[in-house]
């Protein structure tokens, strides 16, 4: 196809059938900002019905910052071997738990380092523990490379291992460590991490097994305009073989390291990404816009853009410094003063429900 007829037919897709990859590529490269972000507004407009942007809030427990994957771009970690570091207690954890719920955050995202030393024991009692003492409490938990590691250290397969933690009390799952699913960008990520094809093996047995779960992308270092395009097609075939992703969410990284090169990405582009994924992930309801990383004026921008929901209050929040809301009053006015209506929603996008 000559580049002409290219551009007739990217064009023509923004407005009908599904975008394919060489269409998104061709968007993402020369489309203008604008046109993308009017015909991804108008996408929304479609498919979420009012003015309506969400929120939810919840409480991030880091139960250990050790860790043995070591990728470049991280400070949250200590090594395996490291005299520092911790792993919270049961005892811990469930005073977390309380200190978030007496200030109605009803919602838990679980999430650590991946530690071979912890036994497997200690991850089923730590969700029996939560829900015995807090039963309407919504655990979201782990991440694929946590759960491939399980599986290696308990010679069991993936799916046992899941099964084992939705009987324990895991709700719902969070697409995290995903990154930049292309083998080239994996290998500078580290090595230890799962590649593209066993992330998304994990993903799609949790979600086989009927967990939700948000999926993001995180770019904005030497990952080529090709792998961007490649790691959202994954994530749509991913979403078109399981039918349970609420959502997707654009991140930068953040410079935490001096292993690993970050650029800037300037706001345009970040809007751009937004846009491009209302449009390309046509099977995917919710685009989530992240205040913690870009702010509140690119959030209200992105609004605009396809975004129909803030990346939400979070209560304690390790891996990344952020910038974001604090309470819920600050939602509410942050998404009124954006002139949109706000909800409140919960990790599933149950809309209205306060947990
Ligand atoms: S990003 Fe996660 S998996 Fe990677 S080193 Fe940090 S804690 Fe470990």
């Amino acid at each position: 196809m000559n580049s002409e007829m290219q551009m007739q037919s990217a064009q023509n897709n923004l407005q009908s059938s599904r975008m394919s990859d060489s269409d998104a590529l061709y968007h993402w490269l020369n489309t203008p900002f604008y046109d993308l972000a009017a015909a991804a507004d108008r996408c929304r407009k479609q498919k979420i019905p009012g003015n309506r942007v969400s929120y939810t809030m919840f409480r991030i427990i880091n139960y250990t910052d050790i860790c043995a994957i070591e990728c470049s771009f991280c400070s949250f970690m200590h090594p395996v071997d490291s005299d520092k570091g911790c792993t919270l207690t049961i005892d811990e954890i469930l005073a977390k738990v309380r200190e978030a719920y007496d200030l109605d955050f009803k919602q838990i995202f679980f999430q650590g380092g991946v530690n071979p030393k912890i036994p497997f024991e200690y991850y089923t009692n730590a969700l029996t523990s939560i829900k015995r003492e807090f039963p309407d409490v919504h655990i979201r938990a782990f991440s694929p490379v946590e759960i491939l590691s399980l599986s290696r250290c308990t010679h069991r397969p993936v799916e046992a291992i899941l099964s084992d933690l939705i009987e324990a009390g895991l709700d719902s799952f969070p697409g995290a460590g995903a990154e930049i699913l292309s083998t080239r960008m994996r290998n500078i990520l580290s090595v230890k991490k799962t590649t593209p094809d066993e992330w998304y093996d994990v993903m799609k047995t949790a979600l086989r097994l009927g967990l939700k779960a948000s999926t993001n992308i995180v770019w904005g270092s030497s990952e080529s305009d090709e792998e961007i395009i490649e790691h959202l097609s994954l994530i749509r075939k991913l979403q078109d073989e399981t039918g349970n992703i609420l959502s997707f969410v654009p991140w930068t990284f953040q410079q935490q390291t001096n292993r690993f090169q970050v650029r800037h990405v300037p706001v345009h582009e970040y809007l751009k990404m937004i846009s491009l994924s209302r449009l390309y992930l046509d099977n995917i309801d919710h685009i989530e816009v992240s205040l913690l990383v870009k702010g509140k004026q690119t959030g209200e921008l992105a609004l605009l853009c396809g975004a129909d929901d803030i990346n939400s209050p979070v209560f304690e929040e390790n891996v990344l410094r952020s910038y974001g809301l604090k309470s819920e009053k600050e939602c509410i006015d942050f998404i009124t003063n954006a002139g949109f209506e706000p909800v409140r929603r919960s990790l599933n996008f149950d809309y209205g429900k306060k947990s």
